[in-house]
């Protein structure tokens, strides 16, 4: 059987199937890059009219409550945030939908080292995402915060009386390699630290549950398997039982105990909402609230079974091609994210090529292809045509080609 024959049997039998018609997709691109930003709801464009048109045009300012305008501005940022928590195994209060994932990173650090008198090491790993290792880079030059990375097979060692917070990201962004949470929160907190999980690659495509595994604080991304639109509000999540006792520095108004009582002193809201900072971005929340809904109605587990038959089938149909790319990500599925990188001298030029073609995944620099698998509106037969797409352009040798080889500002 030929992959696409075999790709036309797995599509019959995908219970995810339809929900690729929940998305605008245009029909001459296989997306490979929903890791990265993803796809657009067909639900969105409307909600945004609605909200634009009729909660911002006719509600006005009355739009921040309830009303007859729709369910107000002022709780979305606690509703949104609810509707992750089933996808990351919190429970509703301990998630709020705000800022970056960088602005929250920030915030938690900050939070965690206060948390820790008489510490100051932020352990991390090499080659973590850039921005989680450079807002430590900030609270150090405040003298707040130490930076120590080890390598992950050394993170545990690494775990002095010094350390305050054990930082890692779940599924690495450029290898899809997942860590063991479970093992690594126990081993931090043995070691007296907290532990902050940034979940941008997991959330919407791989099952995580941190109050199981008693993680204290996590982060993650509205943009990439959630759907929110570019630069969609980020989460943040705290376990409740460190809820009285959290001190973020970015003490805005919206993080106050009563916003609205507009004292001149600050008091930390109780809850999960001092996490806040300043005025929700409703628009973003909007946008970002149909992305959750429809990916938490799937739900993690589901999602993740269908991630991990669709990268299995990819490694088969190249195989069928006979590609021999070499693969950085880990060869057995349930050991990665929702993705696939392969090492090429000339990936970015490959990339490029396969661009061209329509099918779009991402470079990640020096030399990794990466491809991921949204597993909500990606079909069988997309992988089937990304793989001959592969095997087309690595025989023909057409990412030679001068145009494939310039450097675009974003990659
Ligand atoms: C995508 C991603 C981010 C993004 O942070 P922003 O503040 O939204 O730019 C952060 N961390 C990781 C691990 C990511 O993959």
């Amino acid at each position: 059987m030929t992959p696409e024959q075999r790709a036309a049997e797995f599509d019959a039998a995908d219970p995810l199937a339809h929900y690729r018609e929940c998305f605008t997709l245009p029909a001459d691109v296989i997306y490979l890059d929903g890791n990265s930003l993803g796809a657009l709801p067909k639900a969105t464009p409307d909600v945004m009219r609605r909200v634009v048109e009729r909660e911002w045009g006719e509600g006005l300012i009355r739009s921040w409550n309830a009303s007859e305008f729709g369910a107000g501005w002022f709780s979305a940022a606690s509703r949104v945030g609810g509707k992750i928590a089933p996808l990351i195994g919190a429970a509703q209060n301990e998630v709020v939908a705000c800022d970056s994932t960088s602005v929250n990173l920030f915030k938690l650090i900050a939070a965690a080292l206060q948390m820790r008198p008489g510490r100051k090491v932020i352990l991390s790993e090499p080659g973590n995402f850039p921005t989680d290792l450079y807002m430590i880079a900030g609270l150090e030059r405040q003298g707040l915060a130490e930076r120590r990375l080890a390598p992950r097979d050394r993170l545990v060692e690494a775990l002095g009386d010094d350390v305050a917070l054990l930082m890692l990201t779940h599924v690495h962004y450029k290898t899809g390699a997942l860590h063991d949470m479970a093992a690594l929160t126990r081993a931090a907190h043995a070691a007296g630290a907290l532990v902050l999980w940034d979940l941008s690659h997991s959330t919407g495509a791989v099952p995580v549950d941190l109050n199981a595994v008693g993680a204290d604080f996590a982060v993650g991304c509205g943009y990439k398997y959630l759907c929110g639109g570019p630069g969609a509000p980020a989460f943040a999540f705290v376990a409740e039982r460190h809820h009285a006792r959290l001190e973020q520095p970015l003490t805005g108004w919206f993080g106050h105990a009563a916003p609205f009582a507009f004292s001149d002193d600050y008091a930390d809201a109780p809850g999960i909402e001092r996490m806040l900072c300043g005025t929700s971005p409703v628009l973003g929340l909007a946008a970002l609230e149909v992305g959750v809904d429809l990916i938490a109605g799937i739900g993690a587990e589901r999602l993740y079974a269908k991630s991990q038959a669709l990268s299995e089938f990819l490694l088969e149909s190249l195989m069928a091609h006979d590609v021999a790319l070499e693969l950085v990500s880990p060869p057995v599925s349930n050991a990665r994210g929702s993705q696939l990188s392969f090492r090429h001298p000339h990936a970015y030029a490959i990339c490029q090529a396969l661009i061209a073609r329509g099918v779009i995944g991402d470079f990640r620099d020096p030399d990794v292809l990466r491809l991921g698998f949204a597993p909500a509106y990606l079909s069988f037969a997309d992988i089937a045509a990304a793989a001959r797409h592969i095997a087309e352009v690595l025989a023909s040798g057409e990412w030679r080609n001068d145009e494939f080889n310039q450097r675009a500002a974003v990659t």
